[in-house]
């Protein structure tokens, strides 16, 4: 069977490299409050990885004396990480966009009661997880009652200007399918949103529909219910050059909790770091090397190529 690789060079007539490093994206942690059943991270409550002040400071050094235009926050549920208004603040104070990806129900904690109001004031872009605009099946994939708090937690958002025009704060939604299907046409999927959730009094700027990653507990998943190969065989059938130039790899590097680079946040899990000819860690950023490297590469990536593409 041809490989990703092979397909690409097929493709582009040579192998998939970046394009640049506009985005640092920084996984500060595996720990949520939630246990998605199609997690790529297999993150949950039990997970102890975080990143320590320590790593954050050499990122936000990076960031500052590079100019890194964007600051991409995500984990597990990045707010459990103690230190992320640290890593907000300074990231603003660098002149960064700072995106912060939320699961939502996680600002329901005690201790969040005032984050909204700091992502307000820094000026965060918020991306919040809703798998679906269906309740059940959003309470299948992350437990019950998800639904109802993420939607009272986007209100909440709305009510501080978030996802309004004329406010800047910008508040945009991911969408991952219930099962092992592809995503259907992104403009019906976000029409329904925009539909469903007005009925219920919550806006929103945009929608990212996202297919479920062949890795963690959705790989789990799929080897339980013997879906592994059809998947798999699915995301290769779709395979769509077009996605190819806008690939998050190509232009982003990922930060692992513990300061290792990666191309992209799934390539942590089968623990594929960037290129060797490249620094691997925090402390040796070097955007210049980075932005020419060449991007590892394996099967898990068709799912990013597949018809409009996840990344
Ligand atoms: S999984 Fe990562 S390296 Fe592979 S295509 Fe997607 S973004 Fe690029």
């Amino acid at each position: 069977m041809r490989s990703f690789d092979d397909t690409v060079r097929e493709a582009l007539g040579g192998p998939l490299t970046a394009a640049d490093v506009a985005i640092l994206q920084l996984n500060i942690g595996y720990v949520c409050n939630l246990r998605c059943k199609h997690c790529h991270l297999s993150a949950g409550p039990d997970r102890g990885e975080r990143m320590s002040l320590e790593v954050m400071d050499e990122a936000l050094r990076a960031v500052s004396r590079y100019g890194i235009r964007t600051v991409d926050i995500t984990g597990g549920a990045p707010e459990l990480n103690p230190y992320l208004r640290h890593l907000v603040a300074g990231a603003r104070a660098a002149g960064s966009h700072v995106i912060v990806r939320t699961n939502l129900t996680v600002l329901l904690e005690p201790a969040m009661a005032d984050l909204p109001e700091f992502y307000r004031d820094q000026g965060v872009e918020v991306v919040a997880s809703l798998p679906h605009v269906v309740g059940a099946s959003v309470d299948r994939v992350r437990g019950g009652g998800t639904f109802e708090k993420s939607l009272s937690v986007l209100r909440r958002l709305n009510s501080l200007g978030y996802g309004k025009e004329g406010t800047g704060l910008v508040l945009n939604l991911v969408y991952n399918p219930p099962g092992a299907i592809l995503p259907g046409p992104q403009r019906e999927l976000e029409d329904r949103y925009r539909r469903e959730l007005a009925a219920r009094g919550i806006v929103f700027d945009g929608l990212f529909a996202f297919a479920n990653m062949a890795l963690g507990r959705f790989r789990e998943f799929l080897v339980r219910s013997r879906g592994l190969e059809s998947y798999l065989a699915q995301v290769r059938r779709a395979f769509n050059a077009a996605t190819l130039e806008g690939l998050m790899c190509r232009h982003l590097v990922s930060v692992r909790w513990d300061g290792t680079l990666f191309d992209c946040d799934f390539n942590q899990v089968p623990g594929l770091p960037v290129d060797e000819a490249c620094p691997r860690h925090i402390t040796a950023f070097d955007p210049g090397r980075l932005a020419r490297r060449r991007i590892v590469t394996d099967e898990h990536c068709f799912v990013c190529t597949a018809g409009a593409g996840t990344s």
